[in-house]
C-alpha cells in the first residue's frame, strides 16, 4: 500500500480525529473477489480484463474479509466488480457461507455469466443456498442488464436467472441494473423473452411484472464514463443520455473533450454521509470509502481493523468532502486545476480514485480545506498550512 504524500501527512498530524463526526461502523462492504472478467464489455468502467494487469496483484481471503467485516459492525457483505464474481466461484461460495455464520446480509452482483468457469443457473443457485445455511439474513441477487452487456452475452440468461431463482430461492431478492440510456432496448427484450409488462416506477426504474403476477425492479444507473466508457462509443451504437443529463454534462465535455473520461456526474450521490459509510474492499485487500480514498491512504483488511483504518481515513478532507458535497466539490476543485493548467486534460474530474499525481492530490487536498473551513471546524493550523501551500 502506498503512503501519505509529506503535504498530506503533515496535513493530516495537525487533524483531530473525526472533525465531521462520521459514524464509526459501515454499512455495507462491497467486496471484489477479483480486478479480473472474462466478459469483456465495451463500455467497463472499471477497464476489467481477463488477466491482471502489470502491478495488480490479489491477496484477499474470503473468510477474512467476512470475518473484517463482522468486527468492523457492518450489516452486508456484497460480492461484486471490479470484475466479475461468478469467474471466481470459489471465492463466493466461501464469503457466503463465513457471512452466513455472523449473521450478514450477503448480495451479489453479477453479469449472470462467467466466460471462464461456466456453470449452470442451477448449480450457482444450490450452491450459495447451501452456503447460506440457517442464517436468517436477506441475500440478495442484482444482475447487469444494458446493450453492452447484450452484445457480449446476449439476455436468455438472465430469463433463465429469473426462473430459476423464483423456483429454487423465493425469498431472495431479486432486482436487475440497467443504464438509463435513451435507445437502450435490452430490458423490453427482455420483458418480451419473459412475456412480462413494463411499467415505469419513478424517474430512476422501471418495473417487470411477472407472468405469475411478481414482479423485479429494473433499476437505471447513470453512464459512467470512466475506463472504457464514452459518449463516442454511445453514439456508434445510437445509445444517448437522456436530455436533461445532457445538458449538465455538457460542461465537463467541453473541458476535457467527449472523448476523455469525466467519471460519475450522472451518478446518484454517493451512500457516503456523516450518518452512513459504505466500504469498497478490492481485491488487493485494500479497503476504500466508497469512491473517496486517495491513492496514498489505503490501508490494507490484512494488516488493519476499520477502527484503526478510521483513525487516518476520518482524517482525509477529501473524505470530509464527499460526505458534504458528494464528489462534486472535488471535481469543481479539479476543473479549476484542469483550467488553470496544474493538472492534464486527461485527469478524471468525478474521481478521487483516479488522482495519481502526488502533486496534484496535495493540490486538491489544500483547496478542499479551503472550500469547508467555514463548515467544518479544522484547527486554524491546518487551514493556515493549506493556505500556505496554495500561495507557494
Ligand atoms: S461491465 Fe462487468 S461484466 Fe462487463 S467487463 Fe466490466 S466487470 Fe465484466
Amino acid at each position: 500500500m502506498q503512503s501519505l504524500t509529506a503535504f498530506r501527512k503533515s496535513l493530516l498530524s495537525e487533524m483531530p480525529d473525526n472533525p465531521l463526526g462520521i459514524v464509526a461502523s459501515p454499512v455495507r462492504g462491497y467486496v471484489w473477489p477479483t480486478f479480473r472478467c472474462s466478459i469483456g464489455c465495451a463500455h467497463c468502467n472499471f477497464s476489467s480484463l481477463p488477466r491482471l494487469e502489470r502491478g495488480q496483484r490479489e491477496t484477499i481471503d474470503p473468510v477474512q474479509i467476512a470475518d473484517w467485516l463482522a468486527e468492523a459492525k457492518a450489516r452486508t457483505l456484497i460480492l461484486c466488480g471490479g470484475g466479475e464474481p461468478l469467474d471466481e466461484p470459489e471465492f463466493c461460495e466461501r464469503a457466503i457461507r463465513r457471512a452466513g455464520e455472523h449473521s450478514l446480509n450477503v448480495g451479489i452482483y453479477t453479469s449472470g455469466v462467467s466466460l471462464s468457469r461456466p456453470q449452470a443457473v442451477e448449480d450457482y443457485v444450490e450452491t450459495w443456498r447451501a452456503a447460506l445455511g440457517s442464517s436468517h439474513a436477506w441475500f440478495a441477487l442484482r444482475l447487469s442488464i444494458d446493450t453492452f452487456h447484450a452484445e457480449r452475452i446476449g439476455i436468455a440468461h438472465l430469463a433463465e436467472w429469473i426462473t430459476v431463482v423464483r423456483r429454487l430461492a423465493p425469498d431472495w431478492r431479486l432486482s436487475l441494473r440497467g443504464l438509463s440510456l435513451d435507445g437502450d432496448m435490452s430490458v423490453s427484450e427482455l420483458a418480451g423473452e419473459l412475456g412480462a409488462d413494463l411499467v415505469p416506477q419513478g424517474k430512476r426504474s422501471v418495473r417487470l411484472n411477472l407472468k405469475d403476477g411478481t414482479g423485479i425492479t429494473v433499476e437505471r444507473t447513470g453512464f459512467v464514463l470512466d475506463g472504457r466508457a464514452s459518449l463516442e462509443q454511445l453514439a456508434r451504437r445510437g445509445l444517448r443520455i437522456p436530455a436533461a443529463q445532457g445538458e449538465s454534462l455538457a460542461s465537463w465535455t467541453r473541458l476535457v473533450g467527449r472523448t476523455r473520461r469525466i467519471g460519475r456526474p450522472l451518478s446518484r450521490r454517493l451512500p457516503v454521509a456523516k450518518t452512513r459509510v459504505d466500504l469498497e474492499i478490492h481485491s488487493d485487500s485494500a479497503v476504500h470509502v466508497l469512491e473517496s480514498q486517495a491513492f496514498d491512504l489505503r490501508l490494507s483488511s490484512r494488516s488493519h481493523t476499520w477502527r484503526e483504518m478510521t483513525d487516518l481515513y476520518y482524517r482525509d478532507p477529501l473524505i470530509h468532502a464527499v460526505v458534504i458535497a458528494g464528489l462534486a466539490l472535488v471535481a469543481q476543485c479539479l476543473r479549476e486545476a484542469i483550467e488553470s493548467g496544474v493538472a492534464d486534460r486527461g485527469t478524471v474530474p468525478f474521481s478521487i480514485e483516479q488522482i495519481r499525481d502526488p502533486a496534484l492530490l496535495d493540490r486538491v487536498t489544500a483547496m478542499v480545506v479551503m472550500a469547508l473551513e467555514t463548515v467544518v471546524p479544522y484547527p486554524s493550523e491546518v487551514s493556515a498550512r493549506a493556505a500556505a501551500f496554495l500561495c507557494a
